[in-house]
């Protein structure tokens, strides 16, 4: 089973900062049914229990920084002693899932319906086919089949994603035509001077904060610029659940075997609540 997930996102395609792979759990444990989630927290946790799940997959780490212990004192030690308990493994597959190909961008973008996927930042050229570009790396470039109002597009949007509470948000001007279409899953300002100097209409990814977004923006003013569309980490990255699990059920295909699979429908979103607030208003007129 572990074997199967790492041919599909090879641990050596992880960033150097990351920690993926078999957090616990022993490889040679039968597995029947893996669960899939973003976020390893107590609720996927027990759903995990709930199902009867032999291992769950999630994207984000449990464990990313150095830990003396796992007792269940804390949070992390909780969710590992639960699991451990009841013969739950969890495995993590995150920027090797994020650079693969197909990757959770592919997801995303896959499910906002682009066409003619590319990566965004493509990893370095594989060993003896120096010339050719990898066709893996981090966020995708692709194109809508019909060029749409920036408007409409973030309308797509929200209706393609898993529900919520944040839903979406864009910044640019609502009448604009957005045609090619730059994604990544997950926080991706560290690309915006990448997404400036490619081909994107607009933008899409999570957790885009005031200073990078608003200079970003200033580079397109007086015109339209390319635009961004800010959505929720979570739901930007749960695109990805269902296109890993079946990729694991064919790939354990190919080996004469099979596997139950559940995407998990817990929100772990943490903004659970969203208040829309009424304009300011304007300024009295002092008297003359
Ligand atoms: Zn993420």
């Amino acid at each position: 089973m572990i074997a199967c997930l790492d041919d599909l996102y090879d641990p050596r395609w992880a960033d150097s900062w990351d920690a993926v792979g078999l957090v616990c759990g022993d490889p040679g444990q039968p597995v029947r049914k893996v669960l899939f989630a973003v976020d390893p927290v107590h609720a996927v946790a027990d759903e995990a229990v709930g199902w009867g799940a032999d291992l769950l997959v999630t994207h984000h780490p449990l464990l990313l920084k150095p830990v003396h212990g796992v007792a269940a004192i804390d949070p992390k030690g909780r969710v590992v002693h639960c699991l451990l308990t009841n013969g739950v493994a969890l495995q993590v597959c995150h920027t090797n899932a994020d650079s693969a190909d197909p990757g959770v961008s592919d997801a995303l973008a896959e499910t906002l319906g682009l066409i003619d996927l590319r990566p965004l930042d493509a990893a370095p050229a594989e060993i003896g086919i120096a010339d050719q570009p990898s066709s893996r790396g981090t966020g995708r470039l692709g194109v809508l089949p019909e060029p749409l109002t920036l408007q409409a597009f973030a309308e797509r949007v929200a209706d393609a994603l898993p529900q919520t509470a944040a839903g979406v948000r864009a910044a640019g001007d609502p009448d604009q035509q957005v045609r090619t279409v730059a994604v990544c899953g997950g926080a991706g300002d560290g690309f915006l001077d990448l997404v400036r100097g490619s081909a994107a209409d607009v933008y899409v990814t999570s957790d885009l904060r005031h200073h990078p977004a608003s200079e970003f923006r200033e580079h397109g003013y007086g015109g339209t610029g390319t635009a961004l569309v800010d959505i929720a980490h979570w739901a930007a990255e749960w695109t990805w659940l269902p296109h890993a699990a079946r990729r694991l059920v064919e790939g354990l295909a190919t080996r004469g075997t099979t596997v139950e699979t559940r995407v998990s429908r817990i929100c772990t979103d943490p903004w659970q609540i969203h208040v829309p607030q009424h304009p300011m208003t304007p300024p009295e007129e002092s008297p003359h």
